[in-house]
């Protein structure tokens, strides 16, 4: 049987972001990914928003390693020249009940160290963008976007260059335990069994399956699994806007939103819908709720605009009503599986979050 001191499961932006800790720190490190590359699921369908860490409640992980990671990524990417733009971003109010809540969310960003929030008027924010309609605002000057298919990659070269090894087409089935770490079957075209000291489960939408797979993981550890899928729509034309435009939060999201990629598409989304499966198609009746929402801040928003983008899908381990999630790093602490740490929930802002939770998932697994 061949043996790893650390397999990495899954080459997600998380993954690889792993990967690359534990390889900089000197640990000899195999990423098995059952895909053809590199991010082909949820690092691939998201908004590509560095988030500033605002909504999440304080002392969560969610709120800790956003506002770290953010600081983190914006550094990373200067300096490796990977595409990125600090663009801003306002949360915009469209009625009384909605302005009272901007203090709040102010307030709540505060707490969590993000304490470059302002009040706008509504005349302040038009002054901004002249194509908005609000009752009052407010500016978040650290928000931003990044081309995420050049942060991943960029990660993966320094994951690579440390000496980690990405191996694709390997999908593990499952495992068991072992007194020294952890034993993995892995499938795909050559079926091999591997031993590691040190499992990283990093698997996305898959990682309670993948848990619940591995002999000796106590079943009542393992969250179940929800999905909360988003879908997006793309904006035929040129947005009026140059900074991401935010309505106030809707339970299980952020509200269908406007971004706009390095490019300059613009997108709305996600919205928020609940399914048993994940899967990607955009029905095109959903753009019928979109131009309702969208035209609450901008009322200009031409009929017949909005064309099916794509989807992501929220790896939830709360039920819809059931109330917060927060990022889960679940190591033998909690399972009791030697050298087992498992990933869960790991949903927005895991983009921006990602080089933060691999620094503390590799001191983990020290
Ligand atoms: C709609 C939406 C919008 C979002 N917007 C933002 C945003 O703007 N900013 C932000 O910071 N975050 C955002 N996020 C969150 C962010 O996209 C995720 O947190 C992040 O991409 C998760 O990365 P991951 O590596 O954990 O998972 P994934 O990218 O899903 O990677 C998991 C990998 O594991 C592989 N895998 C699964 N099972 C196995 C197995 N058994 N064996 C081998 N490989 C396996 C999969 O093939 C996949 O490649 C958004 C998420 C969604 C859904």
């Amino acid at each position: 049987m061949e043996r790893v001191e650390c397999v990495v499961i899954g080459a997600g932006v998380v993954g690889i972001a792993v990967a690359r800790a534990l390889a900089q720190a000197g640990r000899e490190v195999l990423v098995l990914e059952a895909a053809e590359g590199i991010g082909t699921e949820t690092s691939s369908r998201n908004s590509e928003v560095i988030h500033a860490g605002i909504y999440y409640p304080r002392g969560s992980l969610m709120a800790q390693l956003c506002v770290q990671g953010k600081h983190m990524l914006y550094d990373f990417c200067r300096s490796r020249g990977v595409a990125h733009r600090n663009c801003g971003k306002l949360i915009v109010a469209t009625d009384a009940a909605e302005a009272e809540r901007l203090e709040a969310i102010r307030q709540g960003a505060a707490a969590n160290g993000v304490e470059d929030l302002r009040l706008l008027t509504a005349a302040e924010a038009r002054a901004m963008e002249p194509a908005l309609a609000c009752t009052a605002a407010l500016v978040s000057p650290s928000t931003g976007i990044v081309d995420s298919h050049a942060y991943m990659l960029t990660l993966q070269g320094e994951a690579e260059a440390a000496g980690a090894l990405f191996v694709f087409h390997s999908p593990v089935r499952g495992g068991h335990a072992a007194a020294d770490g952890i034993t993995l079957d892995v499938g795909g075209a050559e079926p091999m069994t591997l031993h590691a000291s040190r499992v990283i489960n990093a698997a996305g939408l898959h990682a309670p399956a993948l848990a619940r797979a591995i002999a000796g993981m106590p079943a009542g550890q393992v969250p179940t699994a929800y999905y909360a899928k988003g879908s997006y729509f793309t904006l035929a034309g040129r947005a009026p806007f140059s900074r991401l435009v935010y309505p106030v939060p809707v339970p299980g999201g952020l509200g269908v939103h406007l971004t706009i990629d390095l490019g300059g598409q613009a997108r709305f989304g996600p919205d928020v819908e609940w399914i048993d499966t994940p899967e990607y198609a955009v029905d095109p009746a959903r753009a019928n709720s979109f131009y309702a929402a969208i035209r609450r801040y901008w009322p200009a928003l031409p009929d017949g605009a909005l064309q099916p983008g794509y989807a992501g899908v929220r790896p939830k381990i709360v039920p819809p009503g059931g109330g917060r999630q927060d990022f889960v790093v679940q190591g033998p602490e909690v399972h009791g599986l030697p050298g087992l740490i498992n990933l869960f929930g790991i949903e927005s802002p895991g983009l921006t979050a990602a080089i933060a939770l691999a620094a503390l998932v590799r001191d983990r697994a020290a």
